[in-house]
């Protein structure tokens, strides 16, 4: 059981994280990433008690979908694009990686009901990544409110592929003061409590700059499919 042992170690790393930074473990959702690996591997995650399953591409949530079904909790990680919107929006809990108004304002039209969604930032300034620049947050946010279907629940972010453990933490940092801003304004339909950030590399330090979702794939499920 490949993914119970990873799980056991995941979790000391997230206990020890939150005794550094004084946060209960109990506020840290562990987000299985299964994009590298097959139906089978998903389903043992579900088996040794990880609810939340996270997949970057239509293709690969549909198929799981098929098979697992609202038995999981769903978390939609990857670019969305609009066209394809209307054939995942029902079976998916949680969009991660709304970037874009025009993203919004289709999910609002096709959702039968409010669907949580985390704003993508791109706190590290890499051109390549996707997301919504730092300074762009709030009032993206506050846009939001024309969207009746559509509820800010966090903020979500990819940080930069380097070691240097205070860079990352930058990242984060900067991810959670931007969340606590959005906050504090008591948008009705951004309430705004949840950061999503950590991935296997990174989690440790995601948690202790409280991060209360971690997106953790290889580490966790390992990787048996190339992207
Ligand atoms: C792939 C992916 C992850 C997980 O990556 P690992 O490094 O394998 O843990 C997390 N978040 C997003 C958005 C991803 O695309």
């Amino acid at each position: 059981m490949v993914v119970q042992k990873n799980l056991e170690t995941i979790k000391q790393d997230i206990k020890e994280a939150c005794q550094n930074s004084n946060r209960n473990p109990d506020d840290v959702e562990i987000i299985a990433v299964t994009k590298y690996v097959s139906l089978e591997r998903a389903i043992e995650a579900l088996d040794v008690g990880i609810n939340h399953l996270g997949e970057n591409r239509l293709e690969g949530f549909l198929h799981k979908y098929e098979e697992i079904g609202p038995r999981a909790t769903w978390h939609f990680i990857g670019t969305l694009q609009s066209r394809k919107v209307k054939d995942i929006i029902d079976h998916i809990d949680y969009v991660h990686s709304l970037d874009r108004s025009s993203l919004a304002k289709e999910i609002n039209k096709r959702a039968n009901k409010q669907v949580p969604c985390f704003v993508q930032v791109n706190v590290s300034g890499e051109e390549s990544k996707h997301g919504i620049q730092p300074e762009d947050v709030q009032a993206f946010v506050e846009k939001m409110k024309n969207y009746e279907n559509i509820q800010i629940v966090g903020l979500m972010t990819m940080a930069l592929h380097v070691d240097d453990e205070e860079v990352l933490r930058g990242c984060f940092q900067m991810l959670r003061e931007l969340k606590e801003t959005i906050q504090n304004q008591g948008y009705s339909h951004a309430p705004c409590q949840y950061l999503s950030m950590g991935m296997s590399n990174d989690y440790r330090i995601a948690v202790e700059e409280g991060a209360t979702h971690i997106r953790v794939g290889s580490k966790l499920v390992g990787r048996e499919i190339e992207e």
